[in-house]
């Protein structure tokens, strides 16, 4: 299966893309890890994607379509995949289109978490993920079993640089100019899976699961 996770940041795209891909079998692709790592390495375009990033402004699509494109090449891939933060923008979702097209595979499904703008800043703010694996937590929300460590690999938890109330509010902004009209471009493709992300993680687990026919 190949898939796309979309919404809002704080929708729960990662949350439910960890486990998913599990489920699933299927290679989770974040680009915003991507650049994370990118950044922890110290590469050049770590360094050029820190500056948009720290300000919750979009990375230029011609740096994002490249890292994709090469990373939809690897291995891992041809068993499926899971992108979470990936397309952004109209161009990002074209050259998508282009690139799985001269692969000769396309997309079987895009899940849309929806949740309430005035949820969203609470998730993101109270948000720690793990240094070591990625995985999210939640001050309140969600928990990890004991205070700055993670359940599945015992790694340190921090909070993101850009998950401050002003770089939240600038990349809700964001979302809705640039990337909310996605949604009606993969509706009219017949490809859309809307999942309401407003109840309990479980439970939003089980309707992306029965949306796919699992
Ligand atoms: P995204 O990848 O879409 O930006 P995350 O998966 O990192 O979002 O989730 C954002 C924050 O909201 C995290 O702190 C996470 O623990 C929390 N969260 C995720 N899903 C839910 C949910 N269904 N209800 C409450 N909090 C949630
Ligand atoms: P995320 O981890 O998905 O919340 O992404 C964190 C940040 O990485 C975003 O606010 C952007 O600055 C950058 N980023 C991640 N994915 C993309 C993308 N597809 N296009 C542009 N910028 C991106």
């Amino acid at each position: 299966m190949n898939l796309l996770i979309m919404g809002p940041p704080g929708a729960g795209k990662g949350t439910q893309a960890e486990v998913l891909v599990k489920e699933l079998g299927i290679t989770h692709i974040s680009t915003g890890d991507m650049f994370r790592e990118a950044i922890k390495q110290g590469t050049e375009m770590g360094k050029k994607a820190k500056e948009y990033m720290d300000k919750g402004e979009l990375v230029p699509d011609e740096v994002v379509v490249g890292m994709v494109k090469h990373r939809l090449s690897q291995p891992d891939c041809a068993k499926g995949f899971l992108l979470d933060g990936f397309p952004r923008t109209l161009a990002q979702a074209k050259a998508l289109d282009e690139t799985l097209q001269s692969m000769g595979i396309g997309l079987d499904g895009v899940i849309n978490i929806d949740v309430p703008r005035e949820k969203l800043m609470a998730r993101l703010t109270g948000r720690r993920v793990c240094k070591n694996c990625g995985a999210s937590y939640h001050i309140l929300f969600n928990p990890p079993a004991y205070a700055g460590k993670c359940n599945a690999c015992g790694g340190e938890l921090y909070q993101r640089s850009d998950d401050n109330e002003e770089a939240v509010s600038n990349r809700l902004d964001v979302y809705a100019a640039q990337t909310q009209p996605l949604i009606d471009y993969y509706k009219e493709k017949g490809l859309l899976k809307n999942i309401n992300g407003d109840q309990e993680i479980k439970k939003v687990l089980a309707d992306i699961l029965a949306s796919l026919g699992k």
